[in-house]
């Protein structure tokens, strides 16, 4: 296979990022992706049809520099301490490049292993560090990078250890070059409090990006530790709370230092002027939204109800999805028989969570119908 001889040998090796699934069947009931079940407010749409027009043949702002004055008031910051990017997961890579030294070609990283004595550890300075579970895409970055992945469990029922239990267990890194956190967290929906992220951020040395996709669902928010913190960035997107997905949107809000090291290796037009359209109108109509947040936790409590119900165990969630343990089959085998049903959530084979389905809240017409499709599913099984 003389092509592969072309490609680095630590892209041939990797493992991409496996997406949900964007089927287009008609009638299918999609919870498996987080997204928004309520279209972007009228206002938005009315923006971003009114750009289109000629004005596509040109470059759109180069900083997005409408859209972070408007973030700048909205977080009480200057906006030199915001860069928008094309959505979040694009600002989470360039922390990798920004932050974290690859560790150089050739030089073999092993796990630190007891039994074999000699394998190098990474230095801190080329370790990105996360808790498990959480956004999957963390160790897919840091294996783009070259970096060393630094997983630590979070305790059983998702809560984060504490720094004196992290310290006693060791294998958390305090000087790690780059911590992600998910807060609130996914694939579980438990949510964090600030005083508790704030004691974790004091004792990192190195950056710490809390990753608030799904904040606007929660009780609390940790904006200020990325105002307060020299080394803490707050990740925000459009995508979730604010029904943009396609848009590709999201921001980072932290030290002027920080933030400047990002622009510097953005690409040169990172946000489209579309999205940037979007954005900026979404701001001036947060009333919009802030009503769609109530309908979705609205929904959200209801559905964990009814599954409790019906005898699923339901982790209590601060997001717009629910991480469930189902009953009776396996969670894979719910997986496929709710397809079949027309409803289609996320299942992911990691060993953590293999066991749960993890359900996008929808509309409270979705939600009822995902009741009644696992009543059929419990009913259908009892006959046989
Ligand atoms: C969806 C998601 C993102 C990415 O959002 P985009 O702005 O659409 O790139 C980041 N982090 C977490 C935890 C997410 O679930």
């Amino acid at each position: 296979m003389p092509n592969s001889q072309l490609i680095r040998p630590l892209v041939r090796k990797l493992h991409p990022y496996v997406y949900g699934e964007q089927p287009k069947i008609k009638g299918l009931i999609k919870l498996n992706t987080n997204e928004n079940p309520y279209p972007p407010s009228p206002k938005v749409l009315a923006a971003i049809k009114a750009a289109v027009d000629g004005r596509l043949r040109l470059y759109p702002n180069p900083t997005a520099q409408a859209l972070r004055e408007k973030l700048a008031r909205l977080h009480g910051c200057h906006t030199d301490s915001l860069i928008v990017g094309n959505g979040s997961d694009e600002l989470l890579a360039l922390a990798t490049r920004a932050f974290v030294e690859p560790i150089p070609e050739g030089r073999v990283i092993r796990v630190p292993n007891r039994k074999r004595p000699g394998t190098r550890r990474a230095r801190p300075s080329e370790m990105i560090q996360y808790f498990t579970p959480s956004y999957s895409l963390y160790p897919v970055l840091a294996d783009i990078h070259g970096a060393r992945k630094n997983p630590v469990s979070l305790k059983p029922d998702f809560s984060l250890p504490g720094v004196a239990e992290l310290k006693r267990d060791g294998s958390w890194k305090f000087d790690a070059a780059l911590t992600y956190v998910t807060t609130p967290n996914a694939p579980s929906g438990h949510g964090y409090k600030t005083s508790e992220l704030e004691k974790l951020c004091r004792a990192q040395k190195g950056v710490v990006v809390l990753d608030e996709a799904y904040v606007d669902f929660a009780e609390e928010n940790a904006m200020r530790l990325a105002l307060k913190y020299p080394h803490v960035l707050v990740a925000r997107t459009f995508s979730k709370a604010y029904s943009l997905c396609f848009q590709r949107v999201g921001y980072f809000v932290g030290h002027r230092d920080l933030i400047a090291a990002l622009h510097k290796i953005r690409d040169s037009y990172n946000v489209n002027g579309l999205g940037q359209t979007g954005a900026g109108a979404t701001l001036e109509d947060l009333k919009f939204y802030r009503a769609n947040f109530k309908k979705v936790i609205a929904t959200r409590e209801w559905l964990s109800r009814e599954l409790t119900k019906l005898g699923f165990r339901v982790f209590p969630s601060q997001t717009n999805f629910i991480l469930v343990q189902p009953l009776r089959f396996t969670a894979q085998e719910w997986l496929q028989r709710l397809r079949a049903q027309r409803i289609l959530v996320r299942w992911f084979s990691f060993p953590e969570v293999k066991n749960y389905l993890r359900i996008t809240i929808g509309t409270p017409a979705e939600a009822a119908a995902l009741i009644s499709a696992a009543r059929r599913i419990l009913r259908n099984q009892a006959c046989f």
